[in-house]
């Protein structure tokens, strides 16, 4: 199917961004994208997402809305606030935050002052910017202090964030991360946070999915805040929700608007709605439990082709492959990876001797293998042409890379992506 039939209006109004729609749906068909922050939604959520509901302004909230004309917006909304309360189990939903970065900020509004301490994972350690790193807005704006992993296993060191708590009382303690293969112990967290007097706060944007689907714990009942974006393992558009127990239901919302937003995109706000739908069948359980048994094989895989990983494995979606015993570098092996059809990142890995722009690590993750439908089985193939690829670099052996391009692309061909042409 060409761009001409797939998005006809488009191809007829400017072809040239049609043609890079189009582009993009051959690389994301033909690639294997390991990207762990990444999916492939399914066509229902891109149909939501791309509706008239774009063209409606509703500064507020459901039954309390700034414009008129909400008879449908209010119900699309109060949809998907019930159904992330359902699926996930908490008091109170808002699902209007831009993005994970904007939802972040607005937690910061809801609980501290500028200059205030926070604490949070450091970024090189897995952390997100917006848990008080210093580039980030919340590392200039507050006092941000930070734990991280412990050298000889690479797992958080709770008696360290234990430490590090009581010794700084944060107004803010924010767990959770982009780089962390392990799972998380809310509850450990929960009692530092108690002990400490913090707000405590579960940035699990990219676990929500596996957490909708039971195939990692849920943080609620245990945390004040959980933070998500909803473009990850939880497959729906790029967006975000905050949920809290109702105590802080007030002063979420008013966070998120007025606080730091305007109007909410309702066209994602459906779209929303609809991966939550989505994520509460059955299916969506077996896809959870899928994407973690495939991380597991995997990371099996790669350690048996001589991989060192951080945590010497996974626990989650996600696996962050160490390359400093490799004569290859992190940027390196993901441009050669690139080159063979193979999508991942560059990453820092934890006491990186490298510069975060030219790491030792990358970083790979099964959402989009597995929503491919790709099993266990296949594991092993994965690691092998990761193997070749990185040793491919190593020697500029272009040919070789080019030859497991052909041979990805054949393998996707077969397992056709949600959401794209066929
Ligand atoms: C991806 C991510 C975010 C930010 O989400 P954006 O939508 O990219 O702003 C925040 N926190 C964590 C832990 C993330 O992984």
């Amino acid at each position: 199917m060409t761009a001409h039939h797939r998005q006809p209006a488009l191809y007829a109004t400017d072809p040239e961004l049609a043609a890079l729609v189009s582009a993009e749906e051959t690389l994301q068909a033909e690639t294997l994208r390991l990207i762990p922050s990444e999916n492939y939604v399914s066509a229902a959520v891109l149909e939501a997402s791309g509706t008239v509901l774009q063209n409606k302004y509703s500064e507020g909230y459901p039954g309390r809305r700034y414009y008129e004309g909400q008879q449908n917006v209010d119900r699309v909304e109060a949809l998907a606030v019930e159904r992330a309360k359902g699926l996930f189990g908490v008091d109170h939903a808002n699902v209007q935050p831009y993005s994970g970065s904007p939802a972040n900020l607005a937690v910061y509004l809801a609980f501290a002052k500028p200059g205030d301490t926070v604490m949070g994972m450091a970024l090189p350690m897995g952390g997100h910017l917006t848990h008080g790193w210093g580039v980030s807005a919340t590392g200039s704006w507050f006092r941000g202090v930070q734990y991280g992993v412990s050298a000889d296993t690479g797992l958080i060191d709770y008696d360290a964030v234990r430490a590090l708590a009581l010794a700084e009382r944060p107004k803010i303690i924010f767990c959770g991360g982009t780089a962390l293969p392990r799972t998380i112990d809310f509850e450990a967290f929960a009692s530092i946070a108690e002990e400490a007097g913090s707000v405590l706060v579960a940035d699990v944007a990219h676990i929500a999915g596996l957490i909708a689907g039971g195939a990692h714990p849920s943080p609620a009942g245990h945390v004040d805040v959980i933070s998500t974006t909803t473009h990850k393992t939880l497959r729906g558009p790029r967006g975000a929700m905050l949920m809290c127990k109702e105590e802080h239901a007030k002063a979420i919302d008013k966070a998120v608007f007025p606080g730091l937003q305007g109007g909410p995109h309702n066209q994602t706000t459906a779209g929303i709605a609809v991966a939550l739908h989505e994520a509460a069948q059955p299916s969506f359980v077996s896809y959870a439990h899928a994407v973690v048994a495939n991380a597991k094989a995997l990371a099996a895989a790669l350690l048996e082709r001589g991989f060192d990983l951080v945590s010497g494995g996974t626990d989650n979606h996600l696996i962050l492959i160490d390359l400093t015993g490799k004569d290859v570098p992190g940027k390196v092996a993901a441009k050669a990876l690139d080159r063979a059809g193979i999508v991942v990142n560059y990453n820092t890995v934890p006491f990186d001797p490298r510069k975060p722009f030219d790491p030792s690590g990358i970083r790979i993750g099964t959402p989009s293998l597995t929503s491919r439908g790709l099993t266990a089985a296949h594991m092993p193939v994965v690691a092998d042409w990761i193997s070749r690829a990185v040793d491919a670099a190593a020697k500029a052996d272009e040919p070789a890379l080019a030859g497991i391009r052909a041979e990805v692309s054949e393998l996707m061909a077969a397992f056709p992506a949600p959401g794209l042409p066929l």
